[in-house]
């Protein structure tokens, strides 16, 4: 799908309507007497936050037809910067308010009212946390897996808070059917969690693939094939991906993106994967027969049928390309395609014998850079730049459409230099592998 300003403007536009939904049903119908402005400015600031954390939920929720346009790592930045918004405006609301009438608090005064005072503390050691955890989880030493446990918990709970305190309060929420409306409109968003955690996977349990091979590509690169057990195996555009969970189960902490490497047209599906962590590091282990069900398919690093391809891509994030590069191979497609592969070393590129077969067969131009190249290498050297794109970026650039994915220091210099270069930013898409 192509981006385009109306479509971004019309999401943006969505957000920003659907973050006012409960501060809209508190205006409806009969509202109470104007009190002082920082305390309705507070006030009016919780609603939002309460809005922006519901928000949340859904923006991650995973949902492949929540902005395609934007690609999923988009969404997740997305949904990283604005929950950083949604804290402040959270924890703006008390500030304000006490601020402006220092009776509230009596709110947190547990010999006034104790589940109140416990549950509004404990709201926002939580709001806090949430964030910190998220931006700083490295520091805390937290996996990803247990990171993810206690981001769903926390957000849920801060919800369910924030739909108590509002109901308690009430101040705005009189009659009856405000406070049902509230309840159903933040409920539903807290149901989304539910949805993508448990009824998601429990309708994929009964489509299991199984491991058909697993090849060591190179030494730390693997390369694992999937076939579907009994059903018709899940369609993909080259470039997308899907989040694989591997063992008996669906129901998994350990569930990983991975980009599509084979074909979109082959019958069987491979994902190819750098050893990183403890998740990537047992593929080796795993034997033929394993379970694994998947996710998707996810993504619009997607090309357009229309126009030629020009694949910036350093290290591992080959993967999407080969797909795209095995699909144009089965389509007979005579599109052509630049390939600039960037890695550290000539003995760390994977794929090199069949992206030469390629060469062959389809109309692809493929070029190495090595940062650490070996004596006599006549390729490009060094870390990418923008002279390099320049070198290989065709005069007609606006018949190509550019793909960007890799490390991220490359990424950003290939998106910058690719606009310098006056490629329209609509033609670049890029495909972030390190999300958090
Ligand atoms: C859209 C997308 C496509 C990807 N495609 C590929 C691919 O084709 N080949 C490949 O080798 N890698 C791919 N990755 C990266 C891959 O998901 C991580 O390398 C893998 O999850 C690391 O897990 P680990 O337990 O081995 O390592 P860890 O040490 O646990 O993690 C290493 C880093 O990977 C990231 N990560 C870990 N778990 C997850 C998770 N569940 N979800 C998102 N990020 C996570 C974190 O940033 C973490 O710091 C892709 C990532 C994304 C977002």
């Amino acid at each position: 799908m192509r981006y385009t300003y109306r479509r971004g403007l019309l999401w943006v536009g969505l957000y920003v309507l659907l973050s006012t939904v409960p501060l809209g049903i508190a205006l409806t119908g009969n509202v109470p007497e104007a009190r002082a402005f920082w305390i309705e400015f507070g006030v009016a600031l919780g609603f939002i936050a309460l809005a922006m954390f519901g928000l949340q939920l859904l923006v991650s929720g995973r949902f492949a037809w929540i902005a395609p346009t934007y690609g999923m790592d988009n969404i997740l930045h997305f949904h990283r910067d604005i929950g950083i918004v949604a804290m402040a405006f959270a924890l703006a609301h008390p500030m304000i308010l006490l601020l402006a009438e220092p009776e509230y608090l009596s709110y947190l005064d547990p010999t006034v009212n104790f589940l109140r005072a416990l549950f509004l503390s404990l709201v926002t050691v939580a709001i806090v946390l949430i964030t910190a955890s998220s931006l700083w989880r490295l520091s805390f030493k937290l996996s990803y897996e247990w990171w993810r446990l206690l981001h769903g918990t926390l957000s849920l709970f801060i919800v369910f808070v924030g739909i108590s305190h509002s109901v308690q309060v009430s101040h705005y929420l009189e009659p009856l059917w405000k406070q049902g409306a509230i309840i159903l409109v933040m409920g539903a968003s807290m149901y989304l969690v539910f949805h993508t955690r448990i009824v998601r996977p429990w309708l994929n349990r009964k489509k299991p693939y199984r491991i058909t091979g697993m090849k060591e590509e190179i030494p730390e690169r693997w390369t694992m094939t999937i076939e579907p057990q009994n059903f018709k195996r899940m369609e993909f555009a080259p470039g997308q991906f899907a989040w694989i969970t591997v063992g008996d189960t669906p129901f998994s902490l350990q569930q990983h993106p991975f980009s599509f490497a084979s074909s979109a047209r082959a019958r069987t599906i491979s994902f190819t994967t750098k050893e990183m962590g403890d998740f990537t590091e047992s593929w080796k282990h795993m034997k033929p027969g394993t379970k694994v069900f998947l996710e998707g398919p996810f993504g619009s690093f997607t090309p357009e049928p229309d126009s030629h391809l020009f694949l910036v891509m350093g290290g591992i994030g080959v993967t999407p390309a080969m797909s795209m590069l095995r699909t144009l191979r089965d389509d007979r497609d005579p599109r052509h395609a630049i390939l600039l592969y960037a890695d550290v070393t000539a003995a760390d590129i994977v794929f090199r014998d069949e992206l030469e077969e390629l060469r062959k067969t389809i109309a692809l131009d493929v070029i190495y850079l090595l940062e650490e190249p070996p004596e006599g290498w006549e390729g490009e050297t060094g870390l990418l730049t923008q002279e390099m794109l320049e070198k290989y970026l065709p005069e007609k650039k606006h018949e190509y459409t550019c793909f960007i994915c890799g490390p991220e220091p490359m990424m950003d210099v290939a998106e910058i230099s690719l606009r310098n270069l006056g490629v329209d930013w609509r033609r670049v898409y890029t495909e972030r592998f390190e999300i958090v």
